[in-house]
């Protein structure tokens, strides 16, 4: 068909898909708030609902255009197989990044010592998923937790996801802590390196973000979930003017389209710049695509059609459609595999 265009597919770097569950519910005053609405959700969880829960979440988001995801997984072991059972039926590329948590949240999310997380984290690989580490938290993981799991991701090649500065008080605890703000602290304790990805980094201060770009470390930056649990903004012009690689996640899957998300980083830095086109769209569309697959070590993931006679398209010069597809169009404008 004239216009007619074919993508690589979205790769949703970073989910929690039992946070689905939460869409629609607006009670919370803050991230903390929402925090303990979330934790009441993952209370419940069996490995069924896992199951059924998950297939439905990852056919939403292969309807919506991501064909890869990196499921960021605390809820429990035996949960975490029904998780890649979920993303089998459901037809879409998993990487399991088995959350490593040693205090904190509730009792199903913590393991008794990092040498028990990484068992399973190999349990699971030898059950033949796709794995990846993913220390939770400077929260979650005491010190001692951060450098086991990083000297393990050194040796074993495997990449490492952690969130870090998602939130203010976040910050000071670690600093209360250990002297040092939590990239530091991943950096200090082996967790930075090119295979690693920080999850937000909303407020990672200018060393921080040198220390990022000194480890060839990404950033997966989610920012419909951001918006919607006041985290703050990214520190865009740092992150770019740095070369940090970037990629996407659907984080808590308040919304599933990874042309908002695209569309809302370069909203983001334009209102921060007073400036026009400050990430070109092929480069938006990349960090959307290749640098979630980067992110997750994927090497291969199935690719996407646009739908030409769409409404939001009627007008638009086919030379025009990458950028009326970021500015111009939600996920319905997309055709799965
Ligand atoms: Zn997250």
């Amino acid at each position: 068909m004239p216009g007619s265009l074919t993508l690589p597919g979205f790769v949703n770097a970073h989910s929690h898909a039992f946070q689905r569950a939460l869409r629609g519910k607006v009670e919370g005053g803050d991230f903390w708030a929402w925090r303990e609405s979330m934790l009441d959700v993952a209370r419940g969880l069996t490995p069924g609902q896992v199951r059924e829960d998950y297939a439905a979440t990852y056919r939403e988001m292969r309807a919506d255009g991501y064909t890869a995801v990196g499921e960021f997984h605390y809820v429990g072991f035996a949960e975490a197989q029904a998780a890649a059972e979920a993303a089998r039926e459901a037809g879409i590329e998993l990487v399991l990044l088995l959350a490593a948590y040693g205090r904190g949240g509730l009792e199903r999310f913590r393991q008794g010592s990092a040498a028990e997380y990484l068992r399973q984290v190999e349990a699971l690989g030898e059950a033949g998923a796709r794995v990846g580490l993913a220390p939770h938290s400077v929260r979650a993981c005491p010190r001692a937790w951060l450098e086991e799991i990083g000297a393990y991701a050194a040796r074993d090649g495997l990449v490492l996801h952690a969130h870090a500065g998602e939130q203010p008080r976040e910050i000071e605890e670690c600093l209360a802590e250990y002297g040092l703000r939590p990239i530091e602290l991943l950096a200090a304790t082996g967790c930075l390196g090119p295979r690693t990805t920080v999850v937000h980094a909303t407020h990672a201060d200018e060393r921080e973000l040198d220390l990022l770009a000194e480890h060839g470390a990404g950033v997966c930056l989610c920012p419909t979930t951001e918006a919607n649990l006041g985290d703050g903004f990214p520190p865009l012009a740092g992150l770019l003017a740095r070369g940090i690689p970037l990629c996407i996640g659907s984080d808590s899957n308040v919304r599933i389209d990874p042309l908002e998300e695209l569309r809302e980083l370069e909203g983001t830095a334009r209102r921060q710049t007073l400036r026009r086109n400050v990430i070109p769209v092929e480069r938006l569309l990349a960090i959307g695509s290749a640098g979630g697959a980067g992110a997750l070590a994927l090497e291969a993931w199935p690719g996407i059609e646009v739908d030409p006679g769409h409404r939001s398209l009627a007008g638009v010069e086919p030379a025009d459609v990458p950028a009326a597809l970021v500015h111009g169009c939600s996920a319905d404008v997309l055709r799965g595999p």
